[in-house]
């Protein structure tokens, strides 16, 4: 009997090709398109995939899951075992993924690049510097940062009120300490001291511009279109009024094309991009999903959260403005999660509970009908832990064939793509035989206030939204400010319907507190957050740094 692998065990097991090789052999890119960043590593060339704009796209297959735990369901080793499991069928098929933040590789949360046999590769590379994308988009942004307090040094031509500056500084590292600063400290030649603060860098304005950038000159409109403050008669100044677009595109020149790895059976994986799900979209760039859909017939991609809040915005923010229209939705569920929504208590939910499994089925329930309204069809992927029971999974199927879906069970993080052949079969058979009707799930030109109230009422089950008199002003500036179009991004807990992460399930009749509304102008939509909201996340008491290791030989280990 062999102890079970750990996850960088196994990655560091796997047989990687050239990446050169695998555009070549699997997406049909010629090798003078690839750049490559090592062996392993490259960027593929917007050139090249402009060049294929008359090719049909591919299928789109977006993976989401249930309201969800503390440690994740499984989207990401399901977007991977999915995107394995298709090319293992026959089909060609592309995985497109986020890239992951250090702050959460060194937090709680670990890698994220997949788990079991279900990963992308070289996954200390992706979790770590990567191709430098971040650092770019940091960069860029903190440039920004340092204009603006430059600008206010030699003179503030533009009337800039120190005080209502709303452009902060980022850095990608999970760091509590840097929240709240007052900079420029030191007298006279320093400047002029204020309050500030920083965020991670996947909650950067810059970072959701990149990711719904359609190309490098809306890239450069986007970005001279955020607003850094506004004077004291509350007149907003754009990064365009401090001539910053240019240099700060200069700066995500190369960034901005699109990352190619390999899972660990060697098909191709977009990673590119990572905005955080609560103030921003949370999904891979834009550019990366239009490349692969030119590039491959089926691309799978994964939206952050739950369905409530990832697939939502991946509808209405991210699909609705790049024109992109998904084919099947697969939901990804967990027994033991359908347990905890049951009422089960975290430490019990390893045992059988067929009662409780049906009782936390309404979380699942809601979720498929929220998918349904969206016209897109729905299929349940069931991320087999060891735990699960036949009496559960038995029960499962057949509560989700009342509702008219699909259920499959998938074990592709403990087999790889074979593990979730029948899986793939599935998504395969719906898209031939089921047409999807997607359409975004309100109109450009509903009032901001009414998108809120829509989604909390059709999507959450709330009864109503609320609001106070300064939330409501905000609303009427937003809407006079000629912002009244655009599309609206929800901060709220991921682990509930609700703003309370305890109600589990499918809570109904609550009211949604809305709290303040963020404009992000170049990302073009309204951030609206319900609840605590936290940009800058903090280290647990014992985080995952403390567990990782380099040998003499280099090799790392305790990084998931
Ligand atoms: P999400 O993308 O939904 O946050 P992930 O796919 O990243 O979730 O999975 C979260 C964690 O759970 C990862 O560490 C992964 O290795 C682990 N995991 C996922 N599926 C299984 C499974 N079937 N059995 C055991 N661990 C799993
Ligand atoms: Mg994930």
């Amino acid at each position: 009997h062999l102890a079970p692998k750990s996850d960088i065990e196994i990655s560091q097991a796997a047989k990687m090709r050239p990446i050169v090789e695998v555009a070549r052999d699997k997406l049909g890119i010629p090798a003078e398109y690839v750049q490559p960043y090592g062996h392993y590593k490259a960027k593929i060339s917007l050139d090249y995939v402009a060049s294929l704009d008359a090719k049909p796209d591919g299928k789109l297959i977006l993976v989401t899951a249930i309201s969800p735990t503390p440690a994740g369901e499984g989207k990401t080793t399901t977007t991977v075992g999915l995107g394995d499991a298709l090319n293992y069928i026959g089909k060609k098929a592309a995985i497109c993924l986020r890239e992951p933040s250090l702050g959460p590789c060194f937090g709680v949360k670990g890698g994220a690049a997949g788990g079991g046999y279900a990963q992308v590769v070289p996954m200390e590379d992706i979790n770590l510097h990567f191709t430098g994308d971040f650092h770019a988009i940091g960069v860029a942004h903190n440039l920004l940062s340092a204009l603006v307090d430059n600008h206010i040094y030699w003179g503030n031509a533009l009337g800039l009120d120190g005080r209502r500056i709303a452009w902060r500084r980022v850095v990608d590292m999970n760091d509590r300490s840097l929240r709240s600063i007052v900079s420029s400290l030191g007298g006279v030649a320093n400047g002029f001291p204020r309050e500030d603060g920083f965020d991670i860098t996947v909650a950067s304005e810059v970072m959701a511009i990149f990711c719904l950038a359609s190309n490098f000159a809306d890239l450069q409109r986007r970005l001279g279109d955020i607003i850094v403050g506004q004077t004291r008669e509350k007149k907003n100044i754009r990064a365009s009024e401090l001539k910053a677009a240019g240099s700060m595109a200069a700066l995500l020149k190369d960034a901005i094309a699109p990352n190619l790895v390999q899972t660990l059976e060697n098909n191709p994986a977009f990673i590119h991009g990572g905005p955080f799900a609560n103030i921003a979209h949370g999904c891979n760039s834009a550019i990366a999903t239009k490349s692969a859909l030119k590039l491959a017939d089926y691309v799978v991609t994964e939206a952050g959260f739950g369905a409530d809040l990832g697939a939502e915005k991946f509808f209405d923010i991210k699909c609705r403005k790049a024109g992109l229209k998904p084919d099947v939705t697969v939901i990804v569920a967990t027994i033991r999660a359908l347990k905890m929504h049951g009422g089960v208590a975290k430490d019990d939910l390893k045992a059988e509970n067929v009662e409780a499994l049906e009782k936390g089925f309404a979380n699942l329930k809601r979720h498929i009908a929220n998918v349904r309204k969206f016209g897109v069809p729905v299929i349940v992927s069931v991320n087999r832990f060891s735990s699960d029971t036949e009496a559960e999974i038995e029960a499962l199927k057949k509560l989700t064939a009342g509702e008219g879906v699909e259920c499959v069970l998938a074990d592709h993080w403990g087999s790889g793509g074979p593990g979730a052949a029948e899986l793939a079969q599935t998504v395969v058979k719906t898209i031939e035989t089921q047409p999807s009707n997607f359409k975004p799930l309100y109109a450009d030109d509903l009032p901001l206030v009414e998108k809120v109230r829509t989604i909390a009422k059709e999507l959450y089950g709330a009864a109503d939204i609320s609001f106070d008199a300064s939330v409501k002003t905000r609303f009427a500036e937003l809407e006079k400010e000629g912002f009244g179009h655009l599309p609206v991004c929800i901060a709220k807990t991921q682990y509930s319907f609700s703003t309370d992460p305890n109600a589990k399930g499918a809570p109904s009749g609550f009211t949604i507190p809305v709290r303040e509304l963020r404009l992000s102008a170049g990302a073009e939509f309204v951030v609206v957050i319900c609840g605590d909201i936290m940009t800058m996340p903090g280290l647990p008491k014992v985080p995952a740094a403390n567990n990782i290791e380099v040998d003499a030989n280099g090799r790392i280990s305790g990084l998931f």
